[in-house]
């Protein structure tokens, strides 16, 4: 079948949820998203409008102060979240497929981002009836308690590149924490974004406390962080769009949660275990074909033992397979041409910078027709101060520096903007302390790399990698206000 007659066929449409209702089935504004893997339409999705986030907003409001929510028990909220865990590890499957069909990862990738959607949902539900106040004390006679509300309308900004996980570690804090969510997906991946808005469309919420709008960041993701009736902005995705987020919610006094990615270094030192820390500093760039906020894109090696650690590095990446997310390959596709493009056009600036050391070519690889794939690549040589080695490429690409002592690789480590997430290879902890203690980044992996899987460790970044933390218990504080309560009592 030619790609003209596969896109032809009657695909999916992705409409907006907004008070329990789908919202543009009949429109004719909508635009088409594709397979990363092989460029086949998938769905047309309804672009929503200033007009849908009006609605979308008092239905919210509505919802938030209606008797149904606020009577709703937090351990009932809880349960709620629990049964959403359930019902997506019994369909696991389904998830799993949609998400690497969806952003093209390669389904093991996918199937840990399930579980971990799951994992966040099951955490926050459990959560729901454990968060309290404190009593404070003062004087005799003065009772003085805290008291945590929700703080409302919460909207939830996602991006591309892990819709699903991203949607569950702040939707299950916002509403086990009992406020009504407006979920804004991304243009290219909004299809698990949309199974969830149909689970919560079928469930006994109250109407309005789980929303969904698709469409454009500019057409409806700017009117929703704009609008004076919401109360909490969590946004993923770059700077330039974060601090334009953040500006328009200060314009009305409101909160913002920002994760707005990296250049994370994997600090390796001559004693470490090579054989962990080549697997480790592997997978930190390749995971999602490097599109990945905490992707470690930059290697920080110990002058000492650089030939010899880059030469194990060249043959792992070497055998590294390409290819289409669904033959479960270790890198996946690119999410478009538009990233592709401005990946290739980084590695061609590092060629003329540095030095391929593997890896730098665009490849077709076989089952990826109408995809864009790219090479795992090592860049050795560069300058540290060069943007290629100061901005995230979001790709599969690391970026090679070299250091001769501790404080070397700290004053490297912290030679960016960024400050997300760093690891520390090595035996020695004191230098593993040492290090830990002095790099400027939100989370710190000793011997070890991935913020994926930890659901109860704090993650966000330092410098522009953006402001506040998500995940753990402390997350659920974004969504909460704090109220003091005195009571004198007697003479
Ligand atoms: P983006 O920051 O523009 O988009 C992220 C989300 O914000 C999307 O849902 C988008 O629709 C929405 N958005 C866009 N403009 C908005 C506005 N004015 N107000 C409110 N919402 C708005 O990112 P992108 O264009 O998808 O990707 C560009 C680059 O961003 C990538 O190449 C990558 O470097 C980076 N990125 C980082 C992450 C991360 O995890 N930190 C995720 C995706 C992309």
């Amino acid at each position: 079948m030619s790609k003209e007659e596969m896109n032809s066929e009657k695909v999916q449409r992705i409409p907006l949820l907004i008070d329990g209702q789908w919202i543009g089935e009949e429109r004719e504004d909508v635009y088409s998203v594709y397979a990363p893997a092989n460029g086949h339409k998938l769905a047309e999705i309804v672009r929503g409008n200033g007009q849908d986030v009006e609605r979308a907003v008092q239905a919210a409001q509505t919802a938030f102060e209606s008797d149904a929510w606020q009577n709703i028990k937090p351990f009932e909220r809880g349960q709620l979240l629990v049964r959403l865990a359930q019902h997506i590890r019994d369909h696991r499957d389904e998830w799993a497929a949609r998400e690497c069909q969806d952003v093209g990862k390669p389904l093991s990738q996918a199937y840990a981002d399930v579980e971990a959607a799951a994992r966040y949902f099951e955490f926050y539900g459990g959560a729901a009836d454990k968060v309290a106040g404190e009593t404070i004390p003062i004087e005799n006679g003065l009772l003085n308690v805290t008291v945590l509300e929700p703080v409302g309308i919460t909207v939830h900004i996602v991006p591309w590149n892990y819709p699903l996980q991203i949607i569950a570690r702040s939707v299950g804090a916002a509403l086990a924490t009992g406020n009504a969510v407006i979920v804004k997906s991304a243009e290219d991946t909004p299809l698990s974004a949309h199974a969830l808005a149909e689970w919560f469309a079928a469930s006994e919420l109250p109407r309005g406390i789980f929303q969904h709008l698709t469409g454009l960041g500019q057409e409806v993701g700017a009117p929703l962080v704009a609008h004076p009736g919401i109360n909490h902005v969590t946004f993923t995705g770059s700077v330039q769009t974060g601090i334009s987020v953040m500006k328009a919610a200060a314009e009305n006094v409101v909160q913002s949660t920002l994760e707005l990615g990296g250049k994370s270094p994997n600090i390796v030192f001559a004693d470490a275990d090579w054989n962990k820390a080549v697997e480790g500093v592997t997978r930190a760039i390749i995971q999602n074909a490097g599109q990945t906020c905490s992707a470690g894109s930059r290697l920080l090696i110990e002058e000492s033992c650089k030939a010899e650690f880059l030469d194990r590095l060249r043959q792992k990446f070497e055998s590294l397979q390409v290819g289409p997310g669904e033959r479960d390959t270790d890198i996946g596709p690119i999410l478009n041409e538009k990233q592709f493009k401005q990946i290739m056009a980084r590695i061609d600036e590092a060629k003329q910078q540095g030095k391929i050391i593997a890896g730098g070519r665009a490849v077709n690889p076989e089952g990826g027709k109408g995809g864009f794939y790219i090479e795992p690549t090592i860049i050795d040589g560069l300058e540290p101060h060069c943007s290629v080695a100061q901005e995230e490429i979001f790709g599969p690409v690391l970026s090679v520096f070299t250091f001769k002592s501790a404080e070397e690789a700290i004053n490297l480590a912290n030679s960016t903007d960024y400050g997300l997430v760093a690891g520390v290879w090595t035996k020695d902890i004191d230098v593993a302390h040492t290090v830990a203690a002095k790099v400027k980044a939100g989370q710190v992996f000793i011997n070890n790399y991935g913020a994926a899987g930890g659901i109860q460790m704090p993650f966000g970044g330092y410098k522009k990698s953006g402001i506040g933390r998500e995940k753990g218990f402390v997350a659920l504080r974004n969504y909460l206000e704090i109220k003091n309560i005195a009571v004198k009592y007697g003479n």
